[in-house]
């Protein structure tokens, strides 16, 4: 994994490196589907960490809460199939202990997870002593000094590597975007912070297809590290949010119609 982080802007947001690309499932369903996914994704060529939603928090009760560890081993076998590191959302210490020993390469920290500095400290009591690399979304509130208060948390319990990830903000009632992206925010925090690498998450962002390859542009042209899209084998009946999820083959093209930064003259 080490090496395959180390050839991207992850490593060293300050280089040309290329932007780390993570994709996969909003939710891992079965096993199936995950290994699908994972192969799809595999045959690009294109993706460097594969992603699986095993605990979702959902906003309202009712709906698909995840499919929980049993899900675990199927990434384990994704892995092992692809090469592709693996990443899972965690927000609590019993997920952090699961993810761990089932092997996941990197954990993230969910936006709902990122407003409770209760929770953050839970997650980062149990990483105490651990070398993994943690993402953190972004709150869905727009408030900066929660997004770094979580960064801090996760570093003091002396995890070396963090990272940002902007999945945008939400805000009342319809709007063009599922949660607005506000760039200034992020960007001001990426100014901040230049040594954490911030990663753009356009599924988050979008809420919907049509506007996935103009909000990753942005990302990019606005230098972001890197990209984490949801993929699904067949995202019309996937899950949960299956409106803004999009196959792997179509993730393939979306990245093959980015004008990278170096690609500009
Ligand atoms: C997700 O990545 O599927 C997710 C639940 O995202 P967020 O925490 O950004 O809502
Ligand atoms: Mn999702």
């Amino acid at each position: 994994m080490e090496q395959i982080l180390a050839k991207t802007k992850f490593a060293d947001p300050a280089s040309d490196k290329k932007p780390l690309i993570i994709s996969g499932p909003c939710s891992a369903e079965t096993e199936e589907q995950v290994l699908a996914t994972a192969l799809a994704l595999a045959k690009t060529g294109k993706v460097d960490v594969l992603r699986a939603g095993i605990w979702k928090p959902r906003t309202r009760p009712g709906s698909f809460e995840g499919i929980g560890p049993k899900g675990l081993p199927w990434l384990q076998k994704a892995k092992e199939l692809t090469g592709m590191p693996t990443t899972v959302e965690v927000a609590t210490a019993k997920q952090v202990e699961d993810a761990l020993h089932f092997g996941v390469d990197i954990l993230w920290i969910g936006a709902r997870t990122t407003v409770n500095p209760f929770s953050v400290q839970d997650v980062a009591d149990a990483l105490r002593g651990v070398k993994i690399p943690v993402l953190i979304k972004n709150p869905i509130n727009p408030d900066l000094e929660l997004w770094i208060g979580a960064v801090e948390r996760i570093q003091k319990a002396g995890i070396e590597k963090v990272g940002l990830i902007h999945r945008g903000f939400s805000s009342y009632g319809n709007t063009d975007y599922r949660n607005a992206p506000m760039w200034h925010l992020a960007i001001e925090l990426k100014r901040r912070h230049p040594e954490l690498p911030m990663i753009c998450d356009p599924s988050h962002i979008s809420g919907r297809r049509d506007i996935l390859q103009a909000v990753s542009q942005e990302a990019i042209d606005l230098d972001y590290d890197g990209l984490m899209v949801e993929t699904h084998v067949d995202p019309d009946n996937a899950w949960s949010d299956a409106k803004q999820q999009i196959t792997p083959e179509k993730f393939g093209e979306l990245l093959d119609n980015i004008t990278w930064r170096h690609e500009r003259t």
